[in-house]
């Protein structure tokens, strides 16, 4: 089974992917976590676009997926969290799975207000050694954590936040393609992350083809 997790900015995309992973026995892959991760000139360009709160150019978008796909072998048993941002990407990544005999069967789009948005990504906070995500509202580090270790990454600036929101939002066409596809799952992404969690499983347990 391959999952796409799509949202708007902050949306707790990445923490129900995780969970995801575990309960399916799924790869959890993000490509921004990836883009961050990488080294190299290909990086530099992608991390440009980050840092400012926009979108990563789709070509490089498309690359870098394939290349790490092909090199993992992870046609199947995937989560890819917070891609494809485009229809372009969708269209991109189908071919690509279909000639390599797979498919996406579920396309999660969890949903939440701009200003929700708004007050959970300005207290969003990243571990520097572990990368660990933290949320000083939703999901605050326990006593353990020294708060000197805790960085704010520099996309989740007020700045870049209300760019990201502007310029990062779902596209309509991409989720009426996912709707032709019969692949749509939507979900109130206002709620308790168990919650959430717990809806998503029954809406893929019920739907399993
Ligand atoms: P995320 O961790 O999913 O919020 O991604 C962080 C940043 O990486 C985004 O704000 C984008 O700049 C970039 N990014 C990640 N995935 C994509 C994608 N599929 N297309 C374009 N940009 C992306």
């Amino acid at each position: 089974m391959n999952i796409f997790i799509v949202g708007n900015p902050g949306s707790g995309k990445g923490t129900q992917a995780k969970l995801l992973a575990k309960h399916f026995n799924l790869t959890h892959f993000s490509t921004g976590v990836l883009f961050r991760q990488m080294k190299g000139d290909v990086a530099k360009i992608a991390k440009e676009f980050m840092n400012r709160g926009e979108l990563v150019p789709d070509e490089i978008v498309i690359e870098t997926f394939e290349e790490y796909v092909v090199e993992y072998n992870l046609f199947n048993d995937l989560i890819i969290d917070g891609s494809p941002r485009s229809l372009f990407q969708y269209q991109r990544f189908k071919e690509f799975f279909a000639v390599n005999s797979s498919k996406f069967n579920f396309a999660i789009y969890i949903k939440i207000s701009d200003s929700e948005a708004v007050k959970r990504l300005t207290a969003r906070r990243e571990h520097v050694l572990t990368h660990e995500i933290y949320n000083l509202i939703t999901n605050p580090p326990g006593p353990d954590i020294k708060v000197s270790d805790l960085i704010q990454r520099e996309d989740d600036t007020v700045e870049a936040v209300t760019e990201r929101l502007r310029v990062q939002k779902v596209p309509g066409d991409l989720l009426k393609e996912f709707n032709k596809d019969e692949i749509l799952v939507e979900i109130d992404g206002e709620r308790p992350v168990e919650d959430i969690f717990k809806d998503i499983i029954s809406k893929i347990e019920n739907n399993k083809k």
